[in-house]
This record gives C-alpha cells, structure tokens and sequence, in this order.
C-alpha cells in the first residue's frame, strides 16, 4: 500500500465492486442500498499475513472463508454468482494490484443489489460484491490479554436469526455489549445465550482450557462457525496434545478454569485475565493459551510445512 497516498488511513487504492477495479473513493453504492445491507449484508473477515523471510503475502484458510461467506449467502436465501475459486482470484488480486506487502485485513461484502427492490421477500435475491483490504499488523509474538465481563445482553438465539451466518444485522447485540463493557471498564464482554451458557466474545469465539482439555461451546449454543476455532481445535490436538470437548457450559466454570481466551481472525488470540472480576489463569509465559497462540502464529507464516495447506499465497 503506498504510505504517499492522499486516501484515509485504513484503505487501500483499489477495491473490487461488481465486476470492476475502482479506486477507493469510486467505491460508491446508492443510499437506498444501505438499509437493504444492514438487513441482509453478508461479510467475511480475513487476514493476510505477511512474511519477511519468504518475501510472500500468505491469505490465512482463504478457502475456508469464502465456503463460509457462500454458506452464509446460502442460509439467508440470497444468491451470488461467484463460485470460491471467482472470489479467491478476486481476493489475492486486490492484493497484488495494491501492491500490500504487509498485514492486512480483508472483507468481501455482499449485500442485495440495487435492483431487488423487493428484499425482504425476494427469495434468492441478486447480490453486489464489493472487496476491500487495509493494513492490520498482527500481534504475532506478543501474547495480548484483556479484561471482560459477562454481558447484559445475550447472543442472539438460533429461533431469532441465523447465528451461523456472518450478516451484518447479528452484530446489533454485540454492538451494545461492547459499548456496555466498555462503559463499565472491561475491555470486552462474554455473551451467553438465553438459556445462559457461554456462546461467544464480539467478533471473536471464546474457549477454555481445563486440565488438559481445551473446551468449546457448541455450534448450536449459538456460536458462529469460526475459521480461527478450526485452526486452534487442530493445533491443540495435533500439537499440543490437548482433548476437545465441545460442550455446554456456564460462567462459573469460566471463573474455575486454568485459562480463558477469545479468538478470532481479527482479534487473534485474546488471553482473559479477569472475568467478572475473578482472576484467571497463572503465568502467561509458559500456559497452553501463549503455545496456541505461537503455533497459529508460525503457521500463519508458512513455518509449518504440514500446515501450509491453510496458506493461499499472493505473489507465488
Ligand atoms: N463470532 C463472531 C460473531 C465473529 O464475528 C467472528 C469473527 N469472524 C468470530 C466468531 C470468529 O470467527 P473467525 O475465527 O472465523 O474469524
């Protein structure tokens, strides 16, 4: 990305918007299209991680990403002409032709195009595509930890709307849960659902390790399939030697476990340190949380051969 550019920090050149490269500020939608979005805009959040030593862009599980943005086009009765092999193209050529030799972000939006005037009703409505991509330096090497506290507000329920699905309208609660930590002096809250188990942080799942098992709600409690969960459940099994145990459970187990974290593409891995004003965990030096989060780091480098099959490269 070029550090003389007069554009808003945050942004990159060029994006993708329905069949076409446009400068960043070209990117434009009608007005009537942003209520259509909120209601029914799908999204993905995905990393590029770049690597000093092997002079290459490595996308993080670009597959999984885009299979999990079609699914979420497919749960929400919507349609999109790309297949994930269209989408990956476009997604490693918004790199290139930006020129982003650093970490970045990017996120595919789709959304009912201008034309489905009737959006609320139009089964398999036609979508718009827009891509865009911005630097997002990963905390690779430095073990983060926060603050949170159980929330006021619950996920939303699997009879309210489409947990599973990555749509812009499943973030209403998780934007007042933040606000609401924040205010309170947290730095992030814990969502349960209604029947009052863990489900998930804002933007990121959550997990706990107890006595050697790294524990996880179940997708049904509520909880977004997320690509970074498919990576950790792996590398703790695989590498770490640790069971997985997908299950329910409440907050006081939380209180009571060796270690709690948050993780997600975005945030990362989020060692919580307190909930609800119990400490948890110990040293953070040498805990299961810090080996996770060493090893999805490395892997997100390329230096695991055997895990190299989640890295899609932008300039090889
Ligand atoms: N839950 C929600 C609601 C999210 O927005 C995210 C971030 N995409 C996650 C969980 C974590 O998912 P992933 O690991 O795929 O980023």
């Amino acid at each position: 990305m070029n550090s003389e550019s007069p554009l808003p920090e945050g942004t990159s050149e060029l994006v993708w918007l329905d069949g076409e490269w446009r400068p960043w500020s070209e990117g434009k939608i009608h007005v009537r299209t942003g209520a259509h979005m909120a209601v029914a805009g799908i999204f993905e959040g995905i990393r590029a991680y770049w690597s000093e030593e092997r002079r290459e862009l490595f996308v993080y599980r670009l597959s999984e990403h885009l299979l999990r943005l079609r699914e979420s086009c497919r749960l929400l009765l919507m349609r999109t002409e790309y297949s994930v092999d269209d989408l990956k193209e476009i997604v490693t050529e918004l790199l290139r032709r930006n020129n982003v030799r650093q970490d970045a972000y990017v996120r595919p939006v789709m959304f009912p195009s201008l034309t489905s005037s009737g959006f609320l009703s139009a089964i398999e409505c036609p979508t718009s595509l827009f891509v865009e991509c911005w630097p997002a330096p990963s905390a690779r090497g430095r073990m983060k930890s926060v603050s949170a506290c159980t929330s006021s507000w619950r996920r939303i329920s699997n009879l309210d709307m489409v947990p599973r699905a990555k749509t812009f309208a499943n973030y209403a609660q998780a934007r007042l849960a933040a606000i609401e930590s924040g205010v309170a002096g947290y730095d992030l809250p814990l969502l349960l659902n209604n029947d009052g188990y863990v489900t998930e942080g804002v933007g990121a799942g959550v997990a706990m390790v107890c006595s050697g098992t790294l524990v996880l709600p179940p997708l049904s409690a509520g909880a977004l399939p997320s690509i970074t969960r498919m990576s950790l459940t792996e590398i703790a099994a695989s590498r770490l030697g640790l069971r997985i145990d997908e299950r329910l459970f409440d907050r006081f187990e939380c209180y009571l476990a060796d270690e709690l974290f948050f993780f997600g593409t975005g945030w990362e891995i989020l060692a919580i340190r307190r909930l609800d004003g119990h400490h948890i965990g110990v040293d953070t030096s040498s805990s299961v949380v810090s080996e996770l989060s060493r090893i999805y780091y490395e892997s997100a480098v390329g230096e695991h051969a055997d895990l190299l099959k989640w890295l899609t490269p932008t300039y090889a």
